[in-house]
């Protein structure tokens, strides 16, 4: 079907503008929904006369009340310096905004598509992560608002699917990167690029030694759109992420490498609970979906970069 009426929540953040600007591109009407917590107008700012885009300031934590026909669920900080800034409200925005978000689907009978996170995983015993792995997670810890809110939130979308047979699609997503990254995000692909590019120290947290598989946004959203496309039967939770798994090092190093930095290396202290290893099994993916990442790292690095490049030149 052309034309739907799709809600994106969370629509001028990292992964909303790219998925508004998708969905627009595929002939939808876009309500993009945001509070502007670490979204930004900027994001969306040339999708704002499109006769089919609309943008709302509105905190998912607060009922909304709009006609849809598909809702992506993405109002979330993802970045640990910006979920923990607030944990309280973190821990609402996933969990009340669930809530909304699917007595919305469930009032309008739409489909609702949830960014879960690897997170889930936490500090995983089991590598690769298969769906199929519960997680090793701190209850009680500083990532425990964004973790457990996100567990939570799975939860709540399992359970309207059996309660009130809302149609649901879990994405799990590992870390993804890409342009519109904040520059002050804290991530570690925006932080080591961004020093790179101003020759400043380049910041290791603990050894170094801990991994990471880094998906390229486009990648993820085609991703996003497959799942969403999928017949009822499939709910997930699904994993979309890149399999090719990094230390942090190598990840310095290739950022140095690919943008002519003199930056050095300077260790900093491990944040508390910071997991040691992880990488997305996407065999699921694969199988239902028909989907897997085709961006190397090096390839997605050398577009984040020129993109950043041109930021801190402007
Ligand atoms: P982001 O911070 O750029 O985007 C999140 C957006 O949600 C922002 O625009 C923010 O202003 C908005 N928001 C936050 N709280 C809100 C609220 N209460 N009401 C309305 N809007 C609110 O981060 P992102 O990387 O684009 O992440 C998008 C989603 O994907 C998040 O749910 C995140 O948890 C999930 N995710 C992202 C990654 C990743 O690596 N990028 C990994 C796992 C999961
Ligand atoms: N990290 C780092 N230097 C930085 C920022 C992050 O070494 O300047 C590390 C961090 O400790 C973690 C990894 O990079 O092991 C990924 O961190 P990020 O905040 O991007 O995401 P997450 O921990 O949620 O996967």
């Amino acid at each position: 079907m052309i034309g739907k009426r799709i809600l994106v929540t969370g629509g001028a953040g990292f992964l909303g503008s790219h998925l508004c600007e998708r969905l627009l591109g595929q002939g939808h009407e876009i309500l993009c929904v945001d509070n502007f917590f670490t979204g930004r107008r900027a994001n969306v700012a040339h999708l704002l006369d499109h006769p089919r885009f609309e943008l709302m300031r509105h905190d998912v934590t607060f009922p909304l009340y709009v006609e849809v026909d598909e809702i992506y669920n993405l109002a979330c900080p993802a970045s640990p310096i910006h979920y923990q800034f607030d944990p309280v409200q973190t821990t609402k925005t996933s969990v009340h905004g669930a809530i909304n978000m699917l007595g919305l689907a469930k009032r309008t009978r739409a489909k609702i598509f949830q960014a879960s996170t690897s997170e889930v995983y936490g500090d995983p015993s089991v590598h690769p992560q298969p769906e199929s792995y519960w997680g090793n997670v701190n209850p009680i810890g500083p990532r425990s608002c964004y973790d457990e809110g996100k567990r939570c939130a799975e939860t709540l979308f399992f359970d309207y699917f059996r309660q009130h047979k809302t149609r649901i699609k879990v994405a799990r997503i590992f870390n993804t990167y890409g342009p519109r990254m904040h520059p002050n995000d804290g991530r570690v692909v925006s932080n080591f690029i961004v020093q790179a590019l101003k020759g400043e120290p380049i910041t290791i947290y603990g050894s170094g030694q801990q991994t990471r598989s880094f998906c390229y946004a486009s990648d993820l959203i085609e991703g996003f759109i497959r799942l969403m496309d999928t017949d009822e039967a499939v709910t997930g939770p699904i994993n979309l992420g890149n399999p090719g798994e990094f230390t942090m090092i190598q990840l310095a190093e290739m950022v140095i490498e690919l943008t002519g930095s003199k930056s050095k290396l300077e260790t900093r202290p491990l944040p508390a609970d910071d997991p040691k290893q992880r990488r997305p099994d996407i065999t699921q993916a694969q199988e239902k979906l028909g989907w897997q990442p085709t961006v190397p790292l090096r390839e997605g690095l050398g577009k984040t970069i020129e993109y950043f490049d041109n930021l801190l030149k402007g």
